[in-house]
């Protein structure tokens, strides 16, 4: 292939994904989870045997502008928060796609070097250890 249909090929996909992001509806980052809980009310069946938790409660944990937070979501909004999550979760996926397609864009339009995959060129900037868990 060469660059010039690489270049017209870029710009195809990058509009592509660009058509995408339009078809979005509501979305909001974070992660869903469930909870059940144990109250402090002497005889509550939820300290039963076997028990008898309170819940599910659902809560949505994000981190936003560099702070974590975290939103209780109704049992009636659960499938629409859902819904609401996986459209954000395509919407980083395609920006991804996007910001991938406009490196190697940007590479072979200047003649400059391609940015490589993580981990291969640049490795030292993320030398740092990756113990983190999420
Ligand atoms: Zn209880």
């Amino acid at each position: 292939m060469t660059p010039g249909n690489r270049q017209a090929q870029l710009v195809a996909k990058i509009d592509v994904l660009k058509q995408e992001l339009l078809t979005l509806g509501d979305l909001r980052p974070g992660t869903l989870s469930e909870q059940y809980n144990v109250c402090g009310k002497a005889g509550c069946g939820c300290k039963a045997d076997p028990p008898r938790k309170h819940g599910p409660y659902y809560q949505v944990s994000f981190t936003w502008q560099g702070r974590s937070h975290t939103q209780f979501v109704r049992q009636e909004n659960v499938a629409t928060t859902r819904q609401q999550l996986r459209n954000y979760e395509r919407l980083r996926t395609l920006v991804e796609a996007w910001i991938a397609a406009g490196l190697e864009l940007a590479a072979l339009r200047f003649g400059t070097a391609p940015v490589g995959p993580r981990g291969r060129r640049g490795g030292a900037r993320r030398a740092a250890p990756r113990a983190k868990s999420q």
